[in-house]
């Protein structure tokens, strides 16, 4: 009997359910009148100008917003990954911009899982031992990090490829893999950066339809990307504009990637779903 992952306090064994969890009353990102401005010579960029946003629990978000727009330096907000001018970001109830670097680093490990446009794998590990990173860190034995990392894998699809190495498999392969590897740790958030920027359309889809299956139970997701046809995947699209939130705009019928495959035309350049 393998360990369950929690997604946000919610337990599955590898098998995702079908059900729709609605948005919860807490908020897994609360950010207030966040600025960020960046000195560039004698002059001062606003990359930031006061962003207010709350996302809850089980939410699907997508930020988009035209090249510099502010979406890079709010994503690294949100990552932990640097520190505003001002303003506050809590997450899951940890105020954040108050915290020194090393406790930044702890809070990034524990509570958020991300996910890049190149993937981000390491070449010399296999695919278990790049699920398994995250948790290198905390002090949990090797057999129970064996385990989560391979009931990530089996969310994901890829249970029986996990002794192969990246180079071996597709881009939408390890793009999967990346995706386990950003739930091994059952994070509070998965920051998903540009994650279908380096994949063909429809392996775009099959990624989407990963991230919405994990959504669907409890999985708190902002997606940064630049394609319209990705965000309408999403529940609700924020868009940025000049260091501030022009729209912000929920979607009560976001298309259904699972829906988008069983009907996608067969075509030659298909990528083989494993
Ligand atoms: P986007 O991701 O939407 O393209 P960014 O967040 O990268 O936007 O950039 C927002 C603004 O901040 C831009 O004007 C950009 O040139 C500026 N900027 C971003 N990072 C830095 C930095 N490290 N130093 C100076 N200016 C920066």
């Amino acid at each position: 009997m393998t360990e369950p992952i929690h997604l946000n306090g919610r337990a599955h064994a590898g098998t995702l359910a079908d059900t729709a969890v609605p948005p919860q009353p807490q908020p897994v990102i609360q950010v207030t009148d966040m600025v960020k401005d960046y000195s560039r010579g004698s002059s001062v960029v606003h990359a930031l100008r006061s962003i207010s946003l709350r996302v809850q629990t089980g939410e699907f978000v997508a930020v988009m917003g035209p090249s510099g727009s502010g979406k890079s330096t709010f994503m690294n907000m949100l990552g932990c990954l640097d520190r505003p001018t001002s303003g506050s970001y809590v997450l899951d109830g940890v105020e954040v911009t108050s915290l020194k670097r090393d406790q930044l680093a702890d809070l990034r490990g524990k509570k958020l899982g991300f996910i890049f446009q190149g993937f981000n794998l390491l070449a010399r590990m296999n695919v278990l031992e790049n699920v398994m990173l995250p948790m290198v860190y905390g002090a949990i034995p090797t057999p129970i990090r064996q385990q989560r990392g391979k009931v990530a894998l089996d969310a994901v699809g890829l249970a029986s490829r996990m002794y192969h190495r990246p180079m071996e498999m597709s881009g939408g392969q390890q793009q999967r893999v990346a995706i386990a590897r950003a739930l091994v740790n059952a994070p509070s958030l998965i920051l998903a950066d540009e994650p279908t920027g380096n994949l063909d359309s429809r392996t775009s889809v099959e990624i989407m339809a990963i991230l919405q299956r994990l959504n669907q139970v409890g999985a708190t997701i902002v997606l940064f990307t630049h394609e319209p046809d990705i965000a309408a995947y999403c529940s609700r699209t924020v868009v940025f504009r000049d260091g501030v939130i022009q729209s912000d705009q929920y979607n009560s019928r976001p298309l259904s990637a699972a829906e988008a495959l069983a009907n996608w035309p067969t075509s030659g350049d298909a990528e083989e779903a494993a």
